[in-house]
């Protein structure tokens, strides 16, 4: 289509969304925001952004910080490994933020669709990007049927979307689409009439937008059932720190029982006995549910009052209550504690 980068330039002249992260130049700001919005939507995002760059200024603040403080900053925010990748990519940058696209695409976490547009945004480089707004843009408007989750549906979305790209504006070019996916052709049934392409939009004039773009895979959603025990022991309670391999990695939370069934009592296994002893626990917060993307958890919350003298067991310290808050923890664990009133 001859006339797509005008036709999208003009659309975005006038529905441009004014967002702290747009206009900037600086890569390390935009590297943060894009990191953000990879999972995250620009609502919930924007605040997060301006209290995570407020902290960490710069890529040396960043470095310097502590893992500890940079997952406190992204408490809430989910999929904790965006934040520990920036950490480790903030320390592993000696001589400031890279300014070539190979050695962005080197950092940890960071693929091509950020790589794009961490590059065009900063540098202007012809970089285009390829994200899922930009899948449903281009399976709409040029009628592609090849499901995008593919490896062939992948190459023809990039191949086109690096042929439609406008290289003189490459920044605002990819910004433009990126907010029109976000804003006219939104997910499900958006409105047609008012949009500038519809005369020439294939999957509008063929009656197939919501069939487009098409993806093969469905993701698979398992479920957990976790039951937390607070311990009230003086004016102390238990945390630990989440291992690798699993969510929340490097998070905190209070000691956990996971069961394989949501029936199974907890409270007389193995497990249990062996951190809390005979020590029964009192329900304090009933089954909850907490959507993760592959995840579906069942979590509850009882409390145990512990004597003075019981040993903190291997894998566990203990904090005065009030210090809780101070640790990074799980949005599920912060809604439990909420709930039962120690938060
Ligand atoms: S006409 Fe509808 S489906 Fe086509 S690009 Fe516009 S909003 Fe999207």
């Amino acid at each position: 289509m001859k006339d797509f980068s005008s036709i999208l330039l003009s659309w975005y002249a006038v529905h441009k969304r004014a967002l702290p992260w747009r206009d900037v130049k600086d890569p390390y700001l935009i590297w943060i925001s894009e990191i953000i919005l990879q999972q995250t939507r620009v609502a919930q995002g924007y605040d997060y952004f301006l209290r995570f760059v407020k902290r960490f200024p710069n890529v040396q603040s960043l470095a310097e910080a502590s893992q500890d403080e940079v997952l406190k900053y992204w408490e809430g925010l989910g999929y904790y490994s965006r934040a520990r990748n920036l950490h480790k990519a903030a320390q592993s940058m000696k001589e400031g933020f890279p300014s070539s696209y190979r050695q962005v695409l080197a950092l940890k976490g960071v693929g091509e669709y950020t790589a794009a547009a961490i590059c065009s945004f900063a540098y202007q480089m012809p970089y285009a990007v390829v994200d899922g707004n930009v899948y449903r843009v281009l399976a709409r408007i040029f009628g592609i049927d090849i499901p995008s989750d593919t490896a062939a549906g992948k190459k023809c979305f990039s191949n086109l979307a690096q042929k439609l790209l406008d290289t003189r504006r490459p920044a605002d070019y990819n910004q433009a689409i990126m907010d029109f996916g976000a804003l006219q052709c939104i997910p499900g049934q958006p409105d047609c009439k008012k949009c500038p392409f519809s005369r020439r939009c294939i999957a509008y004039k063929t009656g197939h937008v919501t069939q487009l773009p098409v993806k093969t895979q469905k993701t698979k959603i398992t479920s957990r059932y976790f039951h937390y025990v607070y311990v009230k022991q003086g004016n102390k309670t238990w945390l630990h720190q989440r291992g690798a391999g699993d969510i929340w990695q490097n998070l905190y939370e209070p000691p956990l029982i996971e069961t394989k069934t949501p029936q199974q009592d907890y409270l007389s296994s193995q497990p249990y006995q062996k951190i809390f002893g005979r020590h029964p626990a009192v329900l304090k917060v009933a089954p909850l549910k907490h959507q993760l993307s592959h995840r579906l958890i069942y979590a509850d919350l009882s409390e145990v009052t512990l004597p003075p003298a019981q040993a903190v067991p291997k894998g566990f310290f203990a904090v005065p209550f009030s210090e809780v808050r101070k640790y990074a923890l799980s949005r599920l664990v912060q809604k439990l504690l909420q709930k039962a009133g120690l938060l």
